[in-house]
């Protein structure tokens, strides 16, 4: 199976990402969110990511044009009827998750792929929400998308070896480096990252350290790029919850607790650079 048109579900911080590389690549994607307007502001940060690569001279203005030319809006999942290979990068919900995926399973042709960029959610429950579990996998990009090299693809129990390869070899063209992952909670990535994080937020919430020397002691002692509390305000922290959550009910453990002060910060709709506050405060 070839895959030449994909529909992107939500185009937040990770949906565009995945739509710009797609479109990079040369597939011809449709980008879906609930309202124009939050589809308008992804296709902003997309040209606003492709304008600085012209800058830099990585592209020409020529090129940024045909890929924006490969870019269309969608607000209605019924655009997936018309689709190789939908990818899913709305927020981190079970049940907003298998809606998605009832519905694109009503919509979409047989032979349609369905991928979800879930960080943590389990890919077979979200499959058992579709008649077509051996067609379901996880993409699981990394933010920033157009940056980072790692997409783990994740089985499902009934994930097809045939569905696995399409997967695999599409991402290759995407100029990303392919893991394969067994379906436990967490995956292999944020199953040890998101620990760490919660550990970081601990340390804060007991007075080990102000959040500045929490973050220096992680960069400057282990060599990390950045500090577990700046990188937990990029990867949103009602996602470092609802991933924690995923970690603690999912393997019955409770070292899997999240922090007292993630769930607070979260009430408080201080959720990381998206909304200009988390740990740090963003312009
Ligand atoms: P985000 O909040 O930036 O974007 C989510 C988008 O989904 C929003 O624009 C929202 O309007 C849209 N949305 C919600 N329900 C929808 C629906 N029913 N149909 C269409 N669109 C809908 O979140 P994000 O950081 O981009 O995360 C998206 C997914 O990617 C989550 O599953 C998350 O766990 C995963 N992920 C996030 C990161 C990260 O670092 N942020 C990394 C890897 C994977």
């Amino acid at each position: 199976m070839k895959v030449s048109k994909v529909m992107v579900i939500g185009a937040g911080q990770m949906g565009s990402g995945i739509a710009q590389v797609c479109a990079q690549a040369g597939y011809n994607v449709v980008l879906n969110d609930l309202k124009s307007e939050f589809v308008e502001r992804g296709l902003g940060v997309i040209n606003k990511n492709l304008s600085r690569n012209v800058d830099k001279g990585r592209m020409t203005d020529e090129q940024k044009q045909e890929v924006l030319a490969r870019l269309t809006v969608s607000t209605d999942l019924h655009d997936a009827a018309e689709v190789d290979l939908v990818i899913e990068a709305a927020v981190e919900n079970m049940d907003i998750k298998t809606k998605i995926f009832a519905q694109l399973d009503e919509i979409a042709p047989a032979h349609v792929i369905l991928a979800s960029n879930t960080s943590s959610l389990p890919i077979t429950e979200i499959a058992a929400a579709t008649k077509r579990p051996e067609k379901v996998i996880g993409m699981h990009f990394m933010n920033p998308v157009p940056v980072m090299k790692l997409v783990e693809i994740i089985r499902g129990l009934a994930t097809a070896d045939e569905v696995y390869q399409v997967i695999e070899d599409m991402t290759k063209t995407l100029g990303k480096v392919p893991v394969e992952v067994n379906d436990f909670p967490g995956f292999i990535s944020n199953r040890i990252l998101l620990p760490m994080i919660n550990e970081a937020v601990y340390a804060l919430y007991e007075g080990v350290a102000t959040k500045e020397a929490i973050d220096e002691v992680m960069k400057l002692g282990m060599n990390h790029p950045m500090g577990p509390l700046t990188l937990a305000d990029f990867i949103g922290l009602d996602t470092c919850l609802y991933i924690m959550e995923t970690l603690q009910e999912g393997l019955g453990d409770d070292k899997y607790r999240p922090c007292p002060l993630l769930r607070k910060y979260v009430k408080a709709g201080w959720l990381g650079k998206k909304t200009g506050r988390g740990f740090y405060t963003y312009e």
